[in-house]
């Protein structure tokens, strides 16, 4: 058989033997961006030797971070042109921020510190959040840091390395809660129980999102970390106009918890500053999404829709990720205005429903194997509106907005209207030839109404592949599962043939 991509990686594992080669340029540019990585890495780790040592040996979910320079690497996998170095700046830009981040975690843990003056006086300062709320309301509170509670012992490690989920799981089953529970809330419930999240912050914003699951786990985590705490509900049928004055209410009560708690007034002068730095991070994402409709799409797949997650999450209002956005709009316009496409694009997929955290680099796999290129993601889509910064009520009405079209929120629980007429007008909008549908098994509220894609999609003649998956779960659905599914699709429905043979069928169990 012709020598593959798959030939680069060593058998079982799927770890990388060496270096991938793209062409004299792309590998140079790869490889120093990978030396990047690694300054940061180790700028990081040096910084505070001995509270980074006890991290690691403290929390099992840190281990995961170790491994990180191979998990950008898969998400980099067949990448060339302007779409490899957006990727490598995304992530790299990623890297910075989280380090920096954990950085402050740690200085303030009392796990790490127990008994330290200068960690309960550095808490004073941290608000934590459930990892659901974009963190811009903190932005009201310049000197201040808001923390996305459950985003780096939970989502992140999720994404890095694909067994880090499995022991917390097994952790909260132990415990009596149902094995049928979405993994996401699982894992959050199972860093409760084995009381791994670090011991930060003065007072904690909690939330009903996304869905049933997070707010059963909300509960077992409110008792094992004894913050105090204040809920801030999210609307769902976030289209009414109704429920939204309920909404800002939520949030000016939210606001006045945080002011009590840490003993500061809410700056709205740095908050409109935020807002307006947010509204230019989400045209540039329009921007984007207008390059991606042409048929030269320069920025598609798992580094795009990774870096919208956290973009829209943790670092909304944050200067430093909109000089990112303007620098990756730039390098993407240069490739598109002289109309080169350096990737194999045979079929251009919708990719809706939430996607397989143990399996981020999926994308790459559909467009290395098939030619699939993911043009358009369900999961990108989020906090589309602008917010008008006029006044404090308009601000706090777009804020609200944003909420309510959270990370898996907009679609997986706007109602049945959301989740099916987006879907259509999306493939559409992006001149798509077929859809996949992740089946992801334990998200019951998307299951509900699998018989309505179904329905649509045949009544439409649009090929769509169902691939099945368990969000963060391995053990229930693993990736050469993930891609069976699609093998079959396109041999017996599609009747083609793949781009690279050597990537249909290989072992990757036991990889990161
Ligand atoms: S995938 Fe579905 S069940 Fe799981 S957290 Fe998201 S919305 Fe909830």
């Amino acid at each position: 058989m012709k020598k593959g991509k798959a030939d680069l990686l060593r058998k079982d594992t799927g770890i990388l033997k060496h270096r991938e080669w793209r062409g004299i340029s792309d590998t140079v540019y790869d490889y120093s961006q990978w030396c990047r990585l690694w300054g940061i890495l180790i700028k990081w780790a040096a910084s505070h030797p001995v509270q980074n040592v006890k991290a690691v040996m403290r929390y099992r979910w840190m281990f995961s971070y170790i491994t990180v320079a191979a998990f950008f690497d898969r998400i980099c996998m067949g990448q060339r042109g302007a779409g490899l170095r957006a990727a490598r700046s995304n992530l790299n830009y990623l890297a910075s921020d989280v380090t920096k981040t954990l950085t402050t975690i740690f200085s303030a843990d009392m796990n790490l510190h127990p008994g330290s003056k200068k960690a309960r006086e550095l808490n004073k300062k941290i608000i934590c959040f459930d990892e659901l709320l974009p963190a811009i309301l903190g932005k009201g509170f310049p000197g201040c840091s808001t923390i996305l509670f459950q985003e780096y012992p939970m989502y992140l490690p999720s994404l890095i390395h694909q067994h880090s989920p499995v022991h917390y799981i097994e952790q909260s089953e132990l415990y009596g809660l149902p094995a049928d529970v979405c993994p996401l809330p699982s894992f959050e419930a199972g860093l409760a129980i084995e009381d791994d999240f670090p011991k930060i912050g003065c007072c904690m914003v909690t939330s009903n999102m996304p869905c049933d699951g997070s707010i059963m786990t909300t509960m077992i985590q409110e008792r094992r970390i004894g913050l105090p705490s204040v809920p801030l509900n999210v609307p769902l049928r976030w289209k009414e106009d109704e429920v939204q004055d309920y909404a800002v209410e939520e949030i000016k009560e939210a606001i006045s918890f945080m002011e009590k708690h840490t003993g500061r007034n809410y700056d709205w002068d740095a908050l409109t500053e935020a807002c307006r730095i947010w509204n230019a991070q989400n045209e540039a994402k329009f921007e984007k999404w207008d390059m991606n409709k042409t048929d030269i799409p320069p920025h598609t797949g798992s580094s795009a829709w990774l870096y919208r997650i956290f973009e829209h999450q943790a670092v909304c209002g944050e200067p430093a990720a909109l000089r990112n956005d303007l620098k990756v709009n730039r390098i993407l316009r240069r490739q598109v205005a002289k109309g080169k496409c350096p990737k194999t694009i045979r079929h251009r997929a919708i990719i809706w429903n939430t996607p397989a955290n143990n399996y981020a680099n999926f994308n790459n796999w559909l467009l290395d194997c098939w030619g699939i290129d993911s043009v358009c993601e369900m999961i990108d889509i989020h906090g589309t509106d602008l917010i008008d910064t006029s006044s404090r009520e308009s601000m706090l009405l777009g804020i609200a907005g944003m909420y309510q079209t959270s990370t898996m929120r907009a679609h997986t629980k706007g109602g049945s209207e959301v989740m099916l007429d987006d879907l259509w007008e999306k493939y559409e909008e992006y001149n798509a030839d077929m859809i996949i549908m992740f089946d992801q098994i334990s998200c019951k509220g998307v299951g509900a109404i699998n018989g309505l894609f179904e329905e649509g999609a045949m009544h439409r003649g649009i090929p769509m592949c169902r691939v099945r998956q368990d969000l963060m779960d391995p053990t229930s659905i693993t990736r050469r599962e993930m891609r069976n599914d699609v093998n079959v699709f396109m041999l017996t429905v599609m009747k083609e043939e793949p781009l690279d043979a050597s990537l249909v069928d290989f072992d990757d169990d036991k990889s990161w």
